[in-house]
């Protein structure tokens, strides 16, 4: 084992052709995706897309029926759980309760037979990373679930792994909490340079704390991109309404590489579907609005949000599409009010409208 938590550094994972069955439920379909050392990259994805069985096969308490996880290199995928070098943290909290802060952390090292002064003194430094020294003699239920939050992190950093696996640690938390130890859990990772696969269903989440993104459907990996490109390039529809706020409005083809919108023939990023009903996707910040008493649009909503507001805005056609404007010029854009609404000169999305 390294001397201390910050020179054990981080591994390369590698899931190959990961597949799972549940009986007739497919949790995994031939997943492939790598992690970098030192990265944290988030797995999102909705419901039932199989994140977390990604994450328990890495640590070693789910076994694929088929495919291989290797971390730097080496092929773990029959290694028992005990035996691999990874930490985990979970959405409830489960520190055992009749165990203090301290005890808590110094559980793992113990079971592995490190000497008491050895297992306090690594206990300690643990405590300090995360914040928490003071707390060192409490009961779980003397600690808030925020608190409890960061000894589980501890916790599972006590054997000084090279992997750290975290399953919805935040989502049992309340906003502000939730908030705050984002940043905590990200400047520590960064700290460490531990890798770490990070599960969450919030897009929010995902995007500010990962290096990398990898959003997942029905068992496969859909896009794995850094959380700018994920939003500004989304490689297929269903990213890019996954990720962030995407409006959809009707287009008609207007040649093989560009549509009619609005009243407006614009290029298309990548290839127009060559058959079916067509929808322009986009951002509620590409689009623009001009509030002139007269537009076939109407105003119908309005959303204030600090820095910006999100407008609802009816088009001529009855089609609903979201709008931002700076928070502060929300009062020039009444509910109710005529407006025109326009792209701008941008290549735009397109995805075959759904029946
Ligand atoms: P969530 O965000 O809801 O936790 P997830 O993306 O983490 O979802 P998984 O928990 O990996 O998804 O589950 C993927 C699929 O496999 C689901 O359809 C789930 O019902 C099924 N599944 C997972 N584990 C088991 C199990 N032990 N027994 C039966 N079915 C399972």
């Amino acid at each position: 084992e390294p001397a201390t938590a910050r020179e054990a550094g981080g591994a390369t994972i590698e899931f190959r052709g990961l597949r799972r069955s549940f009986g007739a439920a497919v949790a995994l379909d031939g997943l492939d995706l790598t992690a970098h050392p030192g990265e944290l990259l988030a797995l999102l994805g909705p419901s039932g897309c199989g994140k977390t069985t990604a994450l328990r096969m890495l640590a070693g308490f789910e076994h694929p029926d088929s495919g291989q996880v290797l971390v730097d290199g080496k092929d773990v995928t029959r290694i028992p759980a005990h035996r691999r070098d990874a930490g985990m943290v979970f959405q409830s909290y489960s520190l055992f309760p009749h165990l203090t802060a301290l005890d808590n952390v110094s559980f793992g090292p113990r079971m592995r037979g490190v000497g008491q002064a050895e297992r306090r003194a690594r206990a300690a430094e643990l405590l300090e990373l995360v914040g928490l020294p003071q707390l060192a003699d409490r009961f779980p239920h003397q600690m808030s679930g925020g608190q409890q939050q960061r000894i589980a992190l501890a916790r599972a950093l006590a054997l000084r792994p090279r992997v750290l696996l975290l399953d919805e640690p935040l989502s049992a938390l309340d906003a502000k909490v939730r908030l705050n130890l984002r940043e905590e859990i990200r400047r520590l990772q960064q700290e460490l340079g531990i890798t770490t696969l990070f599960v969450t269903h919030d897009q929010e989440e995902a995007l500010s704390m990962a290096d990398r993104v990898a959003v997942l459907r029905s068992g496969r990996l859909e896009q794995c991109a850094a959380p700018e490109e994920l939003y500004a390039r989304p490689a297929t529809a269903f990213v890019a309404e996954f990720v962030g706020t995407m409006s959809r409005i009707p287009a008609t083809r207007a040649g093989q590489d560009e549509v009619e919108v609005l009243g407006r023939r614009l290029p298309v990023d990548g290839a127009v579907p060559a058959d079916g009903e067509l929808d322009v996707l986009v951002r509620p910040e590409a689009l623009r609005i001009v509030i002139d008493g007269e537009g076939a649009s109407r105003v119908v909503n309005a959303a204030f949000l600090g820095a910006i507001t999100r407008l609802t805005v009816r088009l001529g056609d009855g089609t609903e599409v979201k709008i931002d404007v700076p928070g502060h010029a929300a009062s020039g854009f009444p509910v109710g009010s005529s407006a025109t609404v326009s792209f701008p000169e941008h290549p735009v999305l397109v995805d075959r409208r759904a029946a």
